[in-house]
């Protein structure tokens, strides 16, 4: 596609944590031109670079360094834009927005859990995007990513739904420091140190699973029936959410079965060949050691989720470990591949 033929794009929120991520892939995107950057009243007029304290490793890109920063507000050129806004902004900025005409693809939790918005995960629930639909914003939507820890584990959950059935899944996580924003965490919290709570992730974790994986009925979604408890920690690790995971099936599965059906997993992002698609969705490793989040959160552009130790469980059928990267598939990545599914099938003109 001719940089003329793209679509432009602009980020809400583009100087935090997330919005540089969103930023970093949306280099040479081969759907989307990036236009425009917007954050906060003490960002708005300075350029881009002025604004923005830069924490990727990468510089920041050509062409976005002298942008002048502009309030989220109506006003905007781009019809779609990406949101990396602070979830105490989020919700009333994104509905302005959705109501002036523009499709936002959100990363924030505020519409996460409405009736007529998608909670998206283009390998898991692509169909739900027909809710668009039902929606009260004109020419305008909104569409969700769900949080960091449920991609993750829903999309290792997705292929035993579909095959075997779940009944209760018990989930334990170790997070990274950069789900918590910048300057997140202080140095002498985290450095030596386990946090055993993270505000309002155990709840997200027990109830986006469920609406993820149910099913398209009307003009809402009708949850999915399991049993989900779930335990948050915050770890001192940069990047990269792992989890112990644990599960009841419906029927009877051998080990071998399981590890097949991760491995043959694939779905509409793969088959529409999405330019941020992994090419297998599941990577899942022998090795008993493995996987870690420094040496596997980058694979497959950073949105393949990573699967091993799958095993027996004295309380449950079986447990397992996943590693997802938590800025990445868990934020910018997936909610550019939401977008990416969006165009591919017409949602975007
Ligand atoms: P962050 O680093 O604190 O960035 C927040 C952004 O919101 C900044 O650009 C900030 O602009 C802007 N903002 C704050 N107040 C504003 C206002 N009144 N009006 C307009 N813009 C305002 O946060 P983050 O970690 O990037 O997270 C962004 C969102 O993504 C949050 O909702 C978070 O829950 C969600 N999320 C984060 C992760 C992760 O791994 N970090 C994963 C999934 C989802 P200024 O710089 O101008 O203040």
């Amino acid at each position: 596609m001719q940089k003329k033929e793209k679509i432009n794009v602009g980020v809400l929120g583009a100087t935090g944590s997330v919005g540089q991520k969103f930023i970093q892939l949306l280099e040479n995107h081969p759907y989307f031109n990036l236009t425009e950057v917007a954050a906060s009243d003490r960002s708005a007029g300075k350029k881009y670079k002025d604004a923005v304290n830069w924490i990727l490793p990468t510089p920041i890109p050509e062409g976005v360094a002298d942008l002048e920063v502009k309030k989220c507000e109506p006003g905007l050129e781009s019809r779609l834009v990406f949101s990396a806004l602070d979830s105490s902004v989020a919700g009333h900025i994104e509905s302005d927005m959705a109501k002036n005409g523009y499709i936002v693809v959100s990363n924030s939790k505020n519409h996460r859990m409405d009736n007529d918005v998608p909670l998206l995960i283009p390998e898991v629930n692509p169909g739900h995007l027909e809710l668009i639909k039902c929606q009260k914003y004109g020419e305008g939507a909104i569409v969700t990513n769900p949080n960091c820890s449920t991609i993750g584990m829903v999309i290792a959950l997705k292929p035993l739904l579909d095959t075997f059935g779940l009944e209760a899944v018990n989930v334990v996580t170790m997070q990274a420091l950069s789900g918590a924003g910048y300057p997140g965490v202080s140095s002498l919290d985290s450095i030596d140190n386990v946090i055993p709570f993270i505000g309002g992730e155990e709840a997200k974790l027990e109830s986006e699973p469920l609406k993820i994986l149910g099913s398209l009925d009307g003009d809402s979604i009708k949850d999915v029936d399991i049993r989900i408890s779930a335990q948050t920690n915050r770890v001192a690790v940069l990047d990269g959410h792992m989890e112990t995971v644990q599960v009841n099936l419906k029927k009877k599965a051998s080990a071998e079965e399981i590890i097949e059906c991760w491995k043959a997993f694939r779905s509409e992002p793969q088959n529409l060949e999405l330019p941020l698609a992994p090419l297998r969705p599941i990577y899942y490793f022998t090795e008993e050691k493995y996987p870690q989040p420094r040496l596997h959160r980058n694979i497959d552009k950073a949105m393949a989720v990573s699967i091993g130790r799958l095993r027996k469980c004295n309380l449950f059928d079986y447990k397992f470990v996943v590693l997802s990267h938590n800025t990445v598939r868990g934020a910018a990545g997936g909610a550019i591949l939401c977008a990416e599914l969006m165009k591919a099938k017409g949602y975007i003109k």
